[in-house]
């Protein structure tokens, strides 16, 4: 597969939308991924003077695409209290709305927890929500990502996001596979049959994007914690093993490891990750 390399972080969109690709370009990401609004909190301020037109013109001049918009935490989509499972609908018709004005391709979504009351009512909310939202689309794909396997969690087994897929009625929804959490949920995927077995369960082609993180802890830890690439317990050889799976390493790829919190060499990073990929 020819073309662009894309390769790039979950980026700060503090100050305004359009800054994220100007921080961006700076490490030299190729795509990346914000939060549509505070991840902390379910106020989604309108956008400023400008501020789309920006991001929009921004995305197209520095050739950074796709963007994926990551779902702020606190909406739970499997949730059985009905009004954080109406506010979550909302704040998924809101994060869709948001996407649809920047121009996003991607809204990535949490599959979230049931609280005790079992995965397959779980799933089933979940798979509800993302019917309820046909309409709010757009030119927007939903992603479902897989979990790492914490209690009460959905979509830690990679069955549970296929079933969700099944269940839903448009064809507007493919998956996000994040490393650290498929690691931290059982799956072995330093081990190359298990990373095929992953690919083949989930469907290399509704793969749309990679969450790239190392995990801290170890294989089956159900603990969602990131380490910086090659210095988890996946390792460089590990994502090296991932990687010889025909098909994923061409699928775009988001590093989610702290950028803000803790300042690091980005460009260091994504230069050991090419030379991973054998760029
Ligand atoms: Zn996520
Ligand atoms: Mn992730
Ligand atoms: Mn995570």
């Amino acid at each position: 597969m020819g073309g662009v390399r894309r390769l790039g972080y979950h980026i700060s969109i503090s100050g305004s939308m359009d800054l994220a690709f100007d921080r961006a370009r700076e490490i030299g990401c190729t795509c990346m991924q914000i939060f549509p609004s505070n991840p902390r909190g379910w106020a989604v301020k309108e956008l400023g003077k400008g501020e789309k037109e920006g991001f929009r013109r921004k995305g197209k001049a520095y050739n950074i695409s796709p963007v994926f918009v990551h779902m702020p935490y606190l909406p739970n989509l499997a949730s059985p209290k009905e009004d954080v499972y109406r506010k979550s609908v909302e704040a998924m018709k809101t994060a869709l709305g948001r996407c649809n004005e920047l121009g996003a391709e991607y809204l990535t979504v949490h599959l979230g927890s049931h609280l005790g009351t079992g995965v397959e009512a779980g799933r089933e909310r979940v798979a509800a929500a993302i019917n309820e939202v046909e309409r709010s689309l757009g030119g927007v794909t939903i992603l479902l990502e897989n979990e790492a396997g914490q209690r009460n969690s959905v979509g830690s087994k990679l069955d549970e996001l296929v079933d969700i897929y099944n269940s839903v009625s448009h064809k507007r929804v493919g998956f996000c596979l994040d490393t650290c959490h498929a690691f931290a949920a059982g799956y072995d995927i330093a081990d190359r049959d298990v990373a095929k077995e992953v690919a083949e369960t989930l469907g290399l082609e509704r793969i749309r994007c990679i969450h790239l993180n190392d995990a801290k802890h170890e294989l089956g830890s159900g603990l969602d914690r990131h380490a910086d690439i090659g210095f988890g317990r996946i390792g460089r050889k590990g994502f090296e093993s991932f990687f010889s799976v025909p098909g994923l390493k061409e699928k775009p790829m988001i590093l989610e490891t702290p950028l803000v919190e803790t300042p690091k060499d980005a460009r260091g990073e994504l230069a050991a990750v090419r030379k991973m990929l054998g760029d």
